[in-house]
């Protein structure tokens, strides 16, 4: 990202913007017909909010399809790779070397690259960073993409510190559905995890107003940390009983900055389940909607759920939906990995972008290569603050 020699990451970019292919099938009609592309829906639900239908109820819709027959509908935007947190797990404590804010896709920008996925099947989006929330102004963007033909479902991801404020207009504006990461329920060790004092009080006033604000579903993710907050895994469940919200518990995975935690500190899903049913039955229910890998349970009776999210114990990437453009505007069609396509110059330029982002979808991988406890696989990352999470 500084100056000096190209990363892994850089060059890999530049390779992949020098000479996009015209793509055959790829993003046409006569692909996006074809059954056997079309994702199982998962969980038993329809595919991820969506209904599965959408292909023979408008046969001429369009939709990218990449090289392993998944259909990509989704992209999470990070607006930021800035935080006002430094979680342990994520960030480093000393923060990153921060972009500079010309090299910041304007809003203006992030709308026009959705306009032209939304014109070739994208319909979902989802805006994380860094952290959503640190960007002026978000809820403009939002009622930005809302206008964009085509797009039908907004989604924030945010550690919800700023929330309380912002939750009304951003619900106004057009966002539906809201995750919000919390990693303990004691504020004194919340505070140790994000490494900033007062987050516990700042969070859950944050999901307060989120349920106050109508978003729905609401989502709380936790990270595993074995030791950190392994003993907490029943109170968090807990949560789901009495509110509608959904808890999901998920597997730290590999950054360069996270090596040592990532390896001595993980714990799996299938220990955090078990722990959860020495508490009471467990269920597998659908789940509430949405675009990600999450498998779900729930306490009997309870008004919300339970879910676990697998990305080192079981792979889920042949369900993948999506990809990712970063604050720079990388198009990434894996979180991990060096595969990433520069979009932003090219839009600078007035250039098509089409040809770009057909390329990027052709070359998407079938799946992550992470390693507990290594890099290998990460491609470099940092942090997952640098392509959104
Ligand atoms: N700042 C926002 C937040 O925390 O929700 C959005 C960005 S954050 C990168 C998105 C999600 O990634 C959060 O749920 C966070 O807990 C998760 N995350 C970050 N680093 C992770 C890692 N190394 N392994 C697993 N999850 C991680
Ligand atoms: Fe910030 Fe989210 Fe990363 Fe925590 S997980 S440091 S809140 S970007």
């Amino acid at each position: 990202m500084a100056g000096g020699q190209p990363s892994g990451r850089e060059r890999e970019s530049r390779s992949v913007n020098r000479a996009p292919e015209k793509l055959g099938a790829a993003g046409s009609g006569a692909r996006a017909l074809d059954a056997s592309a079309r994702p199982a829906p998962s969980n038993g639900a329809s595919a991820n909010g969506v209904s599965g239908n959408r292909l023979l109820e408008e046969p001429s819709a369009p939709a990218m399809v990449d090289g392993f027959g998944r259909r990509i509908e989704y992209l999470r935007i990070s607006v930021t790779d800035k935080c006002n947190l430094r979680c342990v797990y994520c960030m480093p404590e000393e923060g990153l070397p921060w972009l500079r804010r010309d090299e910041i896709l304007s809003y203006e920008e992030i709308t026009e690259v959705v306009r032209v996925m939304a014109g070739m099947g994208l319909r979902r989006l989802r805006l994380t960073g860094g952290e959503p929330l640190v960007r002026k102004d978000l809820p403009r963007l939002v009622a930005m993409l809302a206008g964009v033909p085509g797009i039908d479902n907004i989604a924030l991801s945010t550690n919800a510190v700023l929330l309380a404020p912002m939750a009304r207009r951003l619900r106004d504006a057009g966002v539906s559905r809201v995750n919000i990461s919390l990693d303990s329920l004691r504020p004194d060790r919340a505070d140790a995890i994000a490494r900033r004092p007062g987050t516990l009080d700042r969070v859950l006033h944050g999901l307060d107003a989120a349920e106050g604000a109508g978003f729905d579903p609401i989502k709380i993710n936790v990270v595993l940390m074995r030791g950190e907050n392994d003993d907490e895994i029943a109170d968090f469940a807990e949560l789901s009983r009495g509110r509608p919200l959904h808890v999901r518990f998920i597997e730290v995975m590999p950054t360069e900055s996270n090596l040592e935690l990532s390896a001595s500190n993980f714990l799996s899903c299938d220990e955090a389940l078990a722990a959860i049913a020495e508490v009471d039955a467990l269920e597998p229910v659908p789940g509430p909607p949405g675009n990600g890998p999450a498998a779900y349970f729930s306490f009997p009776g309870a008004r919300g759920t339970i879910g676990v999210i697998t990305p080192m114990s079981h792979n889920f990437c042949s369900r993948c939906n999506r990809m990712r453009l970063t604050a720079d505007g990388q198009l990434r069609p894996c979180l991990f990995g060096t595969i990433q396509t520069p979009l932003r110059d090219a839009l600078r330029r007035g250039e098509d972008l089409r040809p770009l982002v057909e390329e990027t979808l052709r070359i998407k991988p079938e799946k992550h290569l992470l390693v507990r406890g290594s890099s290998e696989g990460s491609g470099g990352l940092i942090a997952l603050s640098q392509t959104g999470g």
